[in-house]
């Protein structure tokens, strides 16, 4: 059984053996979570993003989905990229964001990973509602079928702390 675990703090922070990026598409860096992982991971990692870009993804990562690569100066050793769904309210995008949780914890089963910290994937920039974000989040880690020991949950303020840690049980 993997255990869920939710912590208030930074997620670059995190010694884990996986943390994940909110990524966007394009994988070539951003704003929120993607700023933090690139200024504090060190150059290494953008690198191996632009060599995704080159040969596998020539298109861009689509949203969903979710690739590794290494964590440069990170605590971590890998990092999950995933691009989040801007949030709509005119069409249900649920199972994207679903997806990203799901495929992130397909491709942290391949590297070995034991232990994997996820951020609030797609309440920042693109704007899923807090509450409604962390229901989707901890549902689909539960029903997942991995050999991930833990996800930590690491919320950035308080109040998506404590949206998340009401979905504890
Ligand atoms: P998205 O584009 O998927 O919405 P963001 O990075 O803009 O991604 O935001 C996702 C969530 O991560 C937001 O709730 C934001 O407050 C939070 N966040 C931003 N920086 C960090 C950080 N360093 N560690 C953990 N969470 C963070």
């Amino acid at each position: 059984m993997t255990r869920i675990t939710f912590v208030q703090g930074d997620i670059t922070q995190q010694s884990v053996d996986a943390i994940v990026n909110a990524a966007n598409s394009s994988l070539l860096g951003g704003g929120g979570v993607d700023g933090a992982i690139h200024r504090r991971g060190g150059p290494e990692i953008l690198a191996e993003c632009r060599r995704l870009r080159a040969s596998r993804y020539g298109k861009g990562l689509p949203t969903g989905r979710a690739v590794a690569t290494t964590a440069g100066k990170l605590d971590a050793r890998w990092v999950i990229h995933t691009v989040g769904p801007v949030y709509s309210p005119g069409e249900d995008r649920s199972e994207l964001l679903a997806s990203c949780y799901r495929e992130s914890l397909r491709v942290a089963d391949e590297l070995g990973a034991r232990t994997v910290a996820f951020p609030a994937v797609s309440t920042g920039v693109y704007g899923w509602p807090m509450d409604d974000g962390a229901r989707i989040a901890v549902e689909t880690v539960r029903a997942a079928d991995t050999s991930v020991e833990e996800v930590r949950f690491v919320l950035f303020d308080q109040r998506a702390y404590e949206a998340f840690a009401a979905q504890a049980r």
